[in-house]
């Protein structure tokens, strides 16, 4: 499970340059349930490099995802690009930076799993101008305006209201 690249050839300097592009699906990434995302397949292209004891990962990493709008909860598909920068060492380094690998297969799993999560919007919207959900009745604002709004008074202005009608 997961995404391995056999890296033998480039460990032994059979070759300079290791690439390719793999489409990885979601399920294999062992993805945290989350309310409202939904994962379909990423494709990854990478250039693999030696430098040392280094194994370099470069590429590009491109999943699309659906992630409900924060404001009015209609699912909304989006797609995450991510450049993807990182190291692989298969000696141990006293550095939190590089990863660590044995053998012969670099596993991109975890890297990739994190480097996605960590660039999933916080707060993901269908439009930058989504009126939201009345907080009142609850209709979807973009798409009906209900009577509720008047009443989005200043607080400060309710309470004189109130002192006015006595
Ligand atoms: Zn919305
Ligand atoms: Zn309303």
């Amino acid at each position: 499970m997961g995404l391995k690249i056999h890296i033998h050839d480039l460990k032994v300097q059979k070759c300079a340059e290791l690439k390719g592009s793999v489409v990885i699906m979601p399920s294999e990434l062992e993805l945290p349930e989350m309310r409202g995302v939904e994962w379909h397949p990423w494709s990854l292209e990478y250039r693999l490099t030696k430098a040392g004891n280094l194994f370099l990962l470069s590429g590009e990493l491109k999943a699309p995802v659906s992630l409900e709008c924060s404001r009015c909860l209609k699912p909304t598909d989006t797609e995450l690009n991510i450049e993807v920068n990182e190291q692989f060492s298969n000696q141990e380094l006293e550095d939190d930076e590089i990863h660590v690998f044995r053998g012969d297969d670099l596993d991109l799993t975890g890297v990739l799993r994190d480097s996605i999560l960590l660039s999933l919007p916080e707060k993901p919207l269908c439009s930058p101008e989504c009126r939201g959900l009345c907080p009142y009745c609850g209709t979807d604002r973009n798409l009906h305006n209900c009577t509720c709004a008047p009443r989005e008074t200043d607080p400060r202005l309710a309470v004189l209201e109130k002192l006015i009608r006595k």
